[in-house]
C-alpha cells in the first residue's frame, strides 16, 4: 500500500504529510517531501499526530440530550427546530458558529445554507479570533483579502521582521525555513514582541515593545523612511493613493525620540531597526496574533502595510507584508466567505455582489447585510436575540473572551446543536443535539494555508461509529429544511467544483481569487490534486483589486495606551505553547506532547514576583474584572515588568486551573470585530 498524501491538522503553515496506516486506528506519519510548504519537515505537533487518532473521547453516535438517536431523528429535529425558529422569529434569530478546522467544502456548504437559503449572515467562525483584523486590513489597503507573500519570499528576503509572533513555537516550520534561509543568505532577523520568546533567541535584534504601541512604531518607521529618502516615489505615484493629510500626519510627532518614548524602547535600539529596514529593499514583515488580537488590530495591520506600500516593498520577490494564520484552514474559510462580514469568493455585501451570489446559488432568500461577529453573536444570544445556534468543530465556551458570559448565553439559548469529533467538550455540555463529525484522517477535502497554497486533506481511516463529514451533515439538514436540489452533493468534489465556479462567476478580473480552471475538473483529478497556489504573484504588475487599480494608504493614529489601574495593576497577554493546540482536544491525547509543559504557568518578571512574595512554582491566582483562575508561577526575565503571560489551552475537561478564557475583556476591534485578547488589566496574588 502506498502512503496517503494529506495535510497536517494543526497550524496555518499547512505542512504536507504522508500517512501510512499500520492498523485500524494507527498510522505512521512522515513529512511529505514533495509538499511546497514543508519539504518533508514536521514540527513536534505534526510528528506526533499518530498518537491522536485513537477513539478516546470520540463522539460516535448522534445524541439528543443524553440519549443516543438515529441520524434521521437527530437531523429531522435540527431541521425542524431551525425552521420553526426562523418562521417565528425571522432568519436573524438563528446562527452558526464554525471553525478554521473545517475543510473548504464544509465551510462552503454551511455558508451557502446560512447566507443564501436561511437568509441571514449570522455565520461566524473562530477565525474571527485569529486573523479577522488582517482580513479587514487587506480589504482596506488592497481592496481584497489577498496575502501578498509566500514562504519563498522569506527565503529571498534580506530582512525578516516578525511582529507579535512567537514563530519558533506557533509556526515552527516557517521558523525553520527562516533559519535555513538566514544560514544560506545571511538575512537579518528582527523580532518585535513585548515578550522575549524562543523566537528572539537567535534574532539579530529584539524590540520589547510596549503592548499596543505598534501603530506608533510603524508610523515612526515610515517617518524615518521619509526622512532617509527610502520612500519609492515612482511606485507611490503610479500604484498607491494616500488620503489627504497623510504625510503631514506621519511627519508630525513621529520622530525617533517621541516614538521610542511611546513604545517604551531605547532610542538607539529603535534606530538600529529603522536603519536595518531602510537598508533592505527586500524585507518581509510577518505578523500574527500579537498584531491581530488587539482592539486596534486593523489599524496595526494597516500601519505595517503602509510602510510596505510607501517603500514599494510589495509585489517583488522577498518583499511583502505577510499575515500568517493560526488554523489549518482559516484561509479556505476566508475564500468561501466563512466570516459574518464577508460573502462567498472574497466578495463583500455590496448590493451587486449580493445579487451576483444570489443569482449563482438561485438563492430564495439572500442575506443582504453582514451578520453578527463572534463576540456580538454570543452577546445577542445572552440577550435572547439568537434562539437557535449550531456550533461546528469549535469550543467557544472556552475560547471566546469572557468565557463565563458565553456559557451563560449558551445556557439561555433555547436550542443548541454541536457537531464535533469529541463527545464531551465545555460547549457540548450545553447542547440539545450532538452530531458526530469526521475527524482528521477521516475527512476528505481541501485546505488553504497561509501562503495561499491549496492542498488536499485525504482520508486514511474508516469513519468510526456513525461519524459523518461536516459537509454531509449540513447538506442533510438543508435538504430537510426544503432545499433538496440546491444541496444535492454526493461527494466533496461536487462542492469544490461549485465553489471554483462561483469564484469565476462574472469575475472579469476584478477579484484575484479565481479558480476557473478548477471548476471543471473531474473526480479523479480532484482525488489526485497536487498542492497549488492561487493568485500567482499578486501585485507584481503594480495593480491592486480596487476600482482604480491602486492600493490605499490608511491614516492610522496611535491611541492612548491604558495606564495601569489601581486594582488591576498588571497587563495580561495570552498565547500558545509549542506542543499544544487550542483546547487540547487532540494534542492532549499525546503523552509525548504533554511533556513539554505539563501544567499552565503564569509567566511573571522576577521583580514583580518578589514584590508579590511569589516564588518559582508557587500557585498564583490571576484575576481580571471578568474572572479568575489558578496558575503555577514561572519567573521569567523575558517578561516586561508589569506584564504577565498565560497559555490558552486548559479547559474544565482538563483541570480546574489555567482557565485563561475567563480572563480577557469582550472588547473588539471596531473594523474587524476581532477580540482584544492582549493587554487585559489584571492582578496576581499568591495562593
Ligand atoms: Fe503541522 Fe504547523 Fe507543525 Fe507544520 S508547522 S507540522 S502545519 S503544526
Amino acid at each position: 500500500m502506498q502512503p496517503i498524501r494529506t495535510t497536517c491538522a494543526y497550524c496555518g503553515v499547512g505542512c504536507g504529510i504522508t500517512a501510512m496506516p499500520t492498523g485500524p486506528r494507527s498510522v505512521q506519519i512522515k513529512g511529505d517531501e514533495a509538499h511546497p510548504a514543508n519539504g518533508g519537515r514536521l514540527c513536534s505537533k505534526g510528528t506526533h499526530l499518530g498518537e491522536t487518532v485513537g477513539l478516546t473521547g470520540r463522539l460516535l453516535h448522534p445524541m439528543i440530550g443524553k440519549r443516543r438517536a438515529s441520524w434521521d431523528k437527530a437531523l429531522d429535529l435540527v431541521a425542524k427546530r431551525f425552521r420553526e425558529t426562523i418562521d417565528r422569529h425571522g432568519p436573524d434569530s438563528v446562527a452558526f458558529y464554525v471553525s478554521g478546522q473545517l475543510l473548504t467544502e464544509d465551510y462552503y456548504v454551511a455558508n451557502k445554507l446560512m447566507k443564501g437559503f436561511i437568509g441571514s449572515a449570522n455565520i461566524d467562525t473562530n477565525s474571527r479570533l485569529c486573523m479577522s483584523s488582517a482580513v479587514a486590513g487587506h480589504n482596506r489597503a488592497f481592496g481584497e483579502d489577498v496575502v501578498p507573500a509566500t514562504y519563498t519570499d522569506l527565503e529571498e528576503a534580506d530582512l525578516i521582521v516578525l511582529v507579535g509572533s512567537n514563530t519558533a513555537w506557533c509556526h515552527p516550520i516557517v521558523y525553520q525555513r527562516i533559519q535555513a534561509a538566514r544560514a544560506a543568505r545571511g538575512a537579518k532577523l528582527v523580532v518585535i514582541d513585548p515578550r522575549r520568546t524562543e523566537t528572539c533567541e537567535d534574532a539579530d535584534l529584539h524590540l520589547p515593545v510596549k503592548p499596543g504601541t505598534d501603530v506608533a512604531l510603524m508610523n515612526g518607521l515610515l517617518a524615518w523612511c521619509d526622512q532617509a529618502g527610502v520612500i519609492d516615489p515612482a511606485f507611490m505615484a503610479h500604484h498607491v493613493n494616500a488620503p489627504e493629510g497623510f504625510w503631514e500626519h506621519i511627519r508630525a510627532g513621529h520622530d525617533l525620540w517621541s516614538t521610542a518614548k511611546t513604545c517604551d524602547l531605547a532610542p538607539a535600539l529603535l534606530q538600529q531597526f529603522y536603519e536595518l529596514f531602510a537598508a533592505a529593499p527586500r524585507t518581509v514583515t510577518l505578523f500574527s496574533q500579537g498584531i491581530n488580537q488587539s482592539i486596534r488590530g486593523t489599524d496595526q495591520v494597516n500601519a505595517i502595510i503602509n510602510v510596505h506600500l510607501a517603500t514599494g516593498r510589495i509585489g517583488k520577490p522577498g518583499a511583502a507584508p505577510f499575515s500568517i494564520t493560526g488554523q489549518p484552514n482559516a484561509m479556505g474559510g476566508r475564500e468561501v466567505g466563512g466570516l459574518a462580514s464577508t460573502l462567498a469568493a472574497h466578495m463583500d455585501f455590496a448590493p451587486d455582489n449580493v445579487e451576483r451570489v444570489g443569482r449563482f446559488w438561485a438563492a430564495p432568500r439572500m442575506a443582504a447585510k453582514p451578520g453578527l461577529k463572534a463576540v456580538d453573536l454570543f452577546r445577542a444570544m445572552g440577550e435572547g436575540r439568537i434562539k437557535a445556534l449550531w456550533v461546528m468543530a469549535t469550543n467557544p465556551a472556552v475560547s471566546l473572551p469572557d468565557a463565563g458570559r458565553v456559557r451563560e448565553a449558551l445556557e439561555s439559548c433555547p436550542f443548541v446543536v454541536v457537531s464535533d469529533v469529541i463527545a464531551d467538550t465545555d460547549t457540548s455540555a450545553y447542547a440539545d443535539v450532538r452530531l458526530p463529525a469526521a475527524g482528521w484522517g477521516e475527512k476528505d477535502g481541501t485546505v488553504t494555508n497561509s501562503d495561499r497554497t491549496i492542498s488536499r486533506q485525504r482520508p486514511f481511516l474508516t469513519l468510526p461509529g456513525e461519524a459523518r463529514p461536516d459537509w454531509w451533515i449540513v447538506k442533510e439538514v438543508a435538504r430537510r429544511m426544503g432545499w433538496r436540489n440546491a444541496f444535492a452533493y454526493e461527494r466533496p468534489a461536487d462542492i469544490w467544483r461549485e465553489h471554483a465556479r462561483l469564484t469565476a462567476y462574472q469575475n472579469d478580473g476584478a477579484r484575484l481569487l479565481n479558480l476557473r480552471s478548477q471548476a471543471i475538473i473531474g473526480n479523479d483529478a480532484y482525488e489526485t490534486m497536487e498542492p497549488f497556489r492561487w493568485g500567482g504573484a499578486p501585485f507584481a504588475d503594480g495593480r491592486f483589486p480596487t476600482p482604480d487599480g491602486k492600493a490605499r494608504l490608511v491614516m492610522v493614529k496611535q491611541m492612548d495606551v491604558q495606564a495601569p489601574l489601581h486594582d488591576w495593576p498588571m497587563t495580561l497577554n495570552t498565547g500558545r505553547y509549542r506542543d499544544q493546540w487550542h483546547t487540547m482536544t487532540r494534542t492532549g491525547l499525546s503523552p509525548k506532547l504533554a511533556r513539554h509543559r505539563e501544567e499552565p504557568l503564569v509567566e511573571i518578571h522576577p521583580h514583580d514576583a518578589q514584590a508579590l512574595g511569589l516564588e518559582e512554582g508557587d500557585l498564583a491566582r490571576v484575576s481580571t474584572p471578568q474572572g479568575d483562575s489558578l496558575f503555577r508561577a514561572a519567573l521569567s526575565e523575558g517578561q516586561r515588568p508589569g506584564e504577565i503571560f498565560t497559555p490558552i489551552h486548559w479547559t474544565d475537561q482538563i483541570s480546574t486551573g489555567g482557565r485563561t478564557g475567563l480572563l480577557p475583556r469582550p472588547l473588539t476591534d471596531p473594523h474587524s470585530g476581532q477580540p482584544g485578547f492582549k493587554s487585559t488589566p489584571a492582578r496576581v496574588e499568591r495562593q
